[in-house]
């Protein structure tokens, strides 16, 4: 029996293994899917993640930075790695001997790369990143000539695929991906005009797996629809995904207090009749009630952020946060604080370590948050992370 903490993530590792065999049952044979564990598989633990994707065969995975690759090889992940973001000289002598694929998006970095793999007397495996519109990383039309220079000149490369990636994929309208894609084919005609050949090119991200079946090539790359989510509510239900995530917090402190009490910072709850409220362990520094800044998609959206804007200059949140008590939604009670927060019971019958579920983003979900791995129902294995503190050498 695992003892529970006050506040913990069940993460179902079935649930992650349906929605790989749901992809792949979108995909001709032939074409990989690249599993996208970037941020500690966005929250939901990226080596349990890799491992249980590793058992039902995912052969490929991708991280953004060296360290998160090199954790996943430490681990026993044998798959292959692609490192998506920018790397750095001093990373790569410890990246290449582990094998893991590095990506190309500055020429300077060709012959260095080159130079460090000759050292070691091995093939560096490197993807290439075009610039097709993201504007982030990656090469344009202008740099390929000496692209193509740069990559003859270094024999210790190999050169493992080609991709880059998508600005609006989950949006609806298609033009800015289309023209993205026609730009992405036509650099690669001209690499290979100019002998450099190509066993692998790579376009879309979950939504371009889901909207763009012709432009999947050889390989795919997917992290949301393996975490059990959609890219935006548009494309809800297009596969059937299951949902790994759970967070559940304990009630820890219980107290029935008068009409009229206040609750939180800035008083900006005031219980309406008598009602029980009880604390739960969880608060913004877990990510609790912290949400992306959004941009409104259109008017009607901008209209919905203005109101509810207006409604809390005048005491009134609307959208507050609940949580779910026995499958009933209960109110969050006053401003959520750092790590506690009050939640208004009502008159339901509740005791203290009693669960609640609460909703909180993946990736927003503080990676100190206890996680319990899930396997055919059962609790299977726990991660609990302290940071170790180290000194620093001073020379
Ligand atoms: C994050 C990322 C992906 C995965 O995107 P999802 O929409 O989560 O599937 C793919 N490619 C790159 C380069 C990424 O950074």
């Amino acid at each position: 029996m695992v003892n529970m903490p006050n506040l913990w993530i069940e993460i179902d590792l079935d649930a992650v293994k349906h929605n790989y065999r749901q992809i792949i049952s979108k995909l001709a044979p032939g074409v990989t899917l690249m599993a996208v564990v970037k941020a500690d598989a966005y929250g939901l633990g990226a080596v349990p993640v890799a491992q249980a994707l590793e058992e039902e065969g995912c052969r490929a995975f991708a991280v953004t930075r060296v360290e998160e690759a090199l954790l996943l090889r430490e681990h026993g992940i044998e798959g292959e790695i692609l490192v998506l973001g920018p790397s750095s000289p001093e990373e790569w002598p410890q990246a290449l001997a582990q094998r893991i694929n590095l990506t190309v998006s500055r020429l300077e970095w060709i012959a260095e790369i080159n130079e460090v793999a000759r050292q070691l007397e091995i093939k560096a495996g490197i993807h290439l990143k075009l610039e097709t519109g993201l504007g982030r990383t990656g090469f344009t039309r202008e740099m390929l000539p000496a692209l193509c220079e740069a990559l003859k000149a270094a024999p210790y490369l190999d050169l493992r695929g080609v991709y880059t990636h998508l600005a609006r994929g989950a949006q609806r309208d298609k033009t800015y991906t289309r023209k993205q894609h026609e730009k992405f084919v036509q650099y690669i005609n001209i690499l290979e005009e100019n002998g450099i050949n190509i066993p692998c090119r790579h376009i879309c991200n979950s939504a371009g797996l889901l909207d763009f079946p012709e432009y999947h090539y050889e390989l795919v790359r997917s992290g949301t629809l393996l975490c059990g989510h959609f890219p935006s509510p548009a494309f809800s239900g297009t596969i059937d995904l299951k949902d790994p995530w759970t967070v559940k917090a304990k009630i820890v402190h219980l107290q029935r207090v008068p009409k009229g009490t206040f609750v939180g910072y800035q008083s900006l709850y005031k219980c309406k009749k008598e009602t029980t409220l009880a604390v739960i362990d969880v608060g913004y520094a877990d990510g609790f009630g912290v949400a992306p800044k959004l941009v409104p998609q259109g008017f009607v959206d901008l209209i919905k952020i203005i109101i509810k804007n207006i409604a809390a200059l005048f005491g009134f949140q609307l959208g507050r946060e609940k949580v779910l008590f026995k499958g009933k939604p209960v109110k969050v009670a006053g401003k959520i604080g750092m790590q506690l927060t009050v939640i208004d019971m009502g008159n339901l019958e509740c005791h203290p370590g009693e669960e609640v579920f609460l909703p909180l983003r993946r990736t927003l979900a503080n990676s100190r948050i206890p996680r319990l791995y899930k396997k055919n129902g059962v609790i299977c294995a726990k991660r609990v992370i302290r940071e170790g503190i180290l000194p620093i050498n001073q020379e």
